[in-house]
């Protein structure tokens, strides 16, 4: 998968992407079993200033907005000609995506939907936002990361990215890991369940027998029944319409 972003502020990306599992998703994966099983990159990330295409001679991107009011809006030349330059820069189509507040609230079926795609084009808005006329000459899909306002759209998009990255095939080391986490398919859309490791006992507090006996059948009964009481607890929208009791 290709991956773009659109920012005023590229350098929010460099940690985010050059560290752990986003890192690693961008370099090639060796087959430990045989050195010469080299694949390449799962996926390719290309970072692009909104900035360096402004045609202001002060580099400005943005002017108060059109009606008054507080803030700045970020004008539809600079973000529509680095759309277009970025787009350009490879001949994969793009499925273009706006953080927005205002756009769907981001869910992993979405995240599922988005990691079925060969390229991604995320924009990230700034300020009091964009104009809205290029947002309708753009048609992107718009993506929010919950009702609450950030200042912009970079912290979104590295989550978006982070969500869609880790489904992508062979980035994470075991391929069940992101099918059994919580809101996804293995864990039938649920929360997971707890999870505990060495050692047995800490504090007094003893780790659940059941994980200790080696009886598999077991385990599964037991983590399902976890699983569903904190769905039932914490999040019982989780379950409309799929529980009776
Ligand atoms: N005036 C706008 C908010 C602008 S916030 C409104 O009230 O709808 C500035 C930028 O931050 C936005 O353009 C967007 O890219 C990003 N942003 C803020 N909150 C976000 C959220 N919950 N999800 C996705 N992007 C968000």
């Amino acid at each position: 998968m290709r991956i773009d972003v659109l920012t005023l502020f590229p350098e929010m990306f460099t940690g985010v992407l050059g560290t752990s599992i986003l890192k690693r998703a961008a370099e090639p994966i060796a087959n430990p079993a045989d050195p010469d099983d080299v694949r390449g990159p799962v996926v390719s990330y290309h970072v692009h200033d909104i900035r360096r295409h402004t045609t202001n001679k002060h580099g400005k991107v943005d002017q108060p907005p059109y009606g008054g009011g507080p803030g700045l809006v970020m004008q539809c030349q600079p973000v529509y000609d680095a759309v277009l330059a970025a787009e350009a820069e490879d001949p994969t189509p793009a499925r273009r995506v706006l953080m927005t507040p205002q756009g769907t609230p981001l869910t992993q079926p979405i995240v599922e939907r988005l990691a079925g795609e060969k390229r991604l084009l995320i924009i990230a808005g700034h300020y009091e936002g964009i104009d809205e006329r290029v947002i309708e000459a753009l048609e992107p899909e718009e993506v929010s990361v919950g009702d609450y306002v950030l200042s912009g759209g970079e912290l979104p998009a590295m989550v978006l990215i982070d969500t869609v990255v880790r489904l992508l095939p062979g980035v994470l080391g075991d391929s069940q890991s992101a099918a059994h986490d919580s809101f996804s398919p293995g864990a039938q859309r649920l929360l997971d369940h707890p999870h505990y490791t060495r050692p047995a006992e800490w504090r007094g507090r003893a780790a659940p027998e059941v994980l200790l006996s080696g009886d598999h059948a077991r385990i599964a009964a037991w983590r399902a029944e976890q699983a569903r009481r904190r769905t039932r607890e914490r999040r019982p929208d989780l379950l409309d319409g799929r529980e009776s009791t």
